[in-house]
């Protein structure tokens, strides 16, 4: 079932391997087919990778060596974090794989800056961990933080569950080091929050997906840690009543609302189907679910009281069924696990076409009405599972194939559904792609959608920093 890729690189020079190998040592090259796996193949099996060599180099300088070498010799290189992208964007089509995995250290943590620097290849969950031993935050959360990684995170300019509160990574980012296509070192680990000094560089690489220089380390920004949470699974009559309910909550806990999860019914059969450990939190099901979170950096803050109020008035106002509230942080991981049993259990039930669209929170009913209506009339029986982080106005309108359809067929129809959604939500001030970047899969939604002028100015971009057009040749542009 694999969608269509650019044409396969040409060989590497001879002896190329063993000079690259030479650079990172025994440790730092995997060159067996069977060890590659891990890096060649990609989660959603849309695409199948293919490299001469992986490279895991252990320090910023083996990464400008290896880079410099290539762009002597013309030789495109794919860089890798986690490999948990979706979007194939760190799939090798005979590039040399540079996976970032080891150079994974904390350079440095400066509680009273609020700041952390961390390089690339650093797990998130390890950095969020390093950052709460010393009492901050560092909120950048999503279901992949287990095995992503931070320079994967930049590259993709991450989202996630509390961008509502946070911002996504671009903004929690103050500094960056960079290899550039030439080899060069640009050390812009600044941890300043004012620096008006001309075009803010960091900027491009952010997002870039490995396009544009290979990014070694960055400043991040921290928060004061959370020590109160309070979370509440809430059934809604309607979308509409969803937005309400954000706002007022928003209100009531002056603006404190860390996530704000959207939940269709049928995800949460699919949760409760195919994850013993989950149940229903409430007694009857509905058709809509709120999954909202309040956090607060001190006890006894009130948020307790905001979300008593919210869901109080609410109720009165007719916009909820029923909610519970987590009494416990073991109840609360269990509203939390409803969230991502679902996206696994719609693994389980047949292939799924997936979407990552965003447009204007005031326009999400509209586009579920119309996007519903659209993919039922183009593939009836289509189940659509349309879930997020409904915060930030990105709605996963994922499709599950019609109950008994065959698999393949419905793969194959990936473009076309998945164009019939986009269009909607661009006619409606949206996106295509509101956090998973681009990759080889919305390539041609990217030419489809944007701009001449804003395609222009990136090619222009990419030309003067990457001329050779060595670094994750045929992503993103
Ligand atoms: C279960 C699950 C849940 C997810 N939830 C979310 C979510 O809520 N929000 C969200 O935004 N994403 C989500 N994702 C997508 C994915 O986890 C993110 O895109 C993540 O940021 C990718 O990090 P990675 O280290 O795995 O990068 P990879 O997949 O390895 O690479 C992604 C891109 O970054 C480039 N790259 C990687 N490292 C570097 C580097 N050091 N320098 C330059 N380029 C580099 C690669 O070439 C590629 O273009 C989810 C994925 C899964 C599997």
């Amino acid at each position: 079932m694999s969608l269509p890729a650019p044409d396969p690189r040409p060989p590497l020079p001879t002896g190329f391997a063993d000079k690259l190998a030479a650079i990172v040592g025994p440790k730092g090259v995997i060159t067996d087919p069977a060890d590659m796996l891990p890096y060649t193949e990609e989660r959603r099996g849309n695409y199948q990778g293919a490299t001469p060599v992986v490279l895991r180099p252990a320090a910023t300088e083996e990464v400008a060596q290896i880079v410099s070498l290539c762009a002597h010799e013309n030789v495109a290189i794919v860089p890798q974090g986690g490999n948990t992208g979706l979007t194939g964007a760190s799939v090798t089509n005979g590039e040399i794989l540079l996976n970032l995995g080891r150079l994974n250290k904390i350079r440095a943590l400066d509680p009273q800056n609020f700041t952390m620097t961390v390089e690339a290849g650093c797990i998130l969950a390890e950095a969020q961990r390093i950052a709460a031993e010393q009492d901050r935050l560092f909120p950048l959360s999503l279901g992949a933080e287990g095995s992503c990684q931070i320079g994967g995170n930049l590259s993709t300019n991450a989202g996630g569950t509390a961008v509502l509160r946070y911002g996504n990574i671009r903004e929690l980012t103050l500094g960056l080091e960079v290899v550039l296509a030439d080899g060069r070192i640009w050390n812009g680990l600044r941890g300043l929050r004012k620096d008006n000094t001309g075009y803010d560089l960091k900027h491009l690489f952010i997002g870039a997906e490995g396009s544009l220089g290979i990014i070694t380390a960055a400043v991040l920004k921290l928060f004061p840690l959370p020590h109160e949470r309070h979370t509440a699974f809430v059934a809604l009559a309607n979308v509409e009543a969803a937005l309400e309910l954000l706002a007022l909550a928003r209100q009531a806990s002056a603006d404190a609302v860390t996530a704000c999860e959207y939940m269709p019914r049928i995800g949460i059969d699919f949760a409760l189907r195919h994850n013993d450990t989950t149940r229903d939190p409430l007694a009857q099901p509905h058709d809509h679910y709120l999954l909202l979170e309040l956090s607060a950096s001190r006890p006894d803050s009130g948020m307790a009281e905001a979300l008593e109020t919210t869901l109080s008035q609410a109720f009165d106002k007719g916009l909820i069924a029923d909610a519970a509230i987590a009494n416990s942080d073991s109840q609360r991981q269990h509203l939390w696990l409803l969230r991502e049993a679902l996206v696994h259990g719609q693994a389980s039930e047949g292939v799924s076409i997936k979407n990552d669209v965003a447009v204007p929170l005031s326009k999400i009913p509209q586009f579920l009405r119309r996007a519903d209506q659209a993919v039922s009339l183009a593939c009836p029986g289509v189940r659509p599972v349309a879930f997020g982080h409904l915060g930030d106005g990105n709605i996963h309108y994922n499709l599950s194939q019609p109950l008994g359809a065959d698999g393949a067929a419905f793969h194959d129809r990936w473009r076309e559904l998945t164009s019939l959604v986009s269009e909607i939500a661009m006619d409606l001030g949206g996106t295509f792609s509101a956090e998973h970047g681009i990759g080889l899969l919305k390539r041609e939604a990217l030419h489809h959608f944007k701009a001449p002028v804003e395609i222009d100015m990136m090619q222009r971009l990419k030309q003067a920093l990457d001329p050779q057009g060595i670094m994750n040749p045929g992503k993103l542009l």
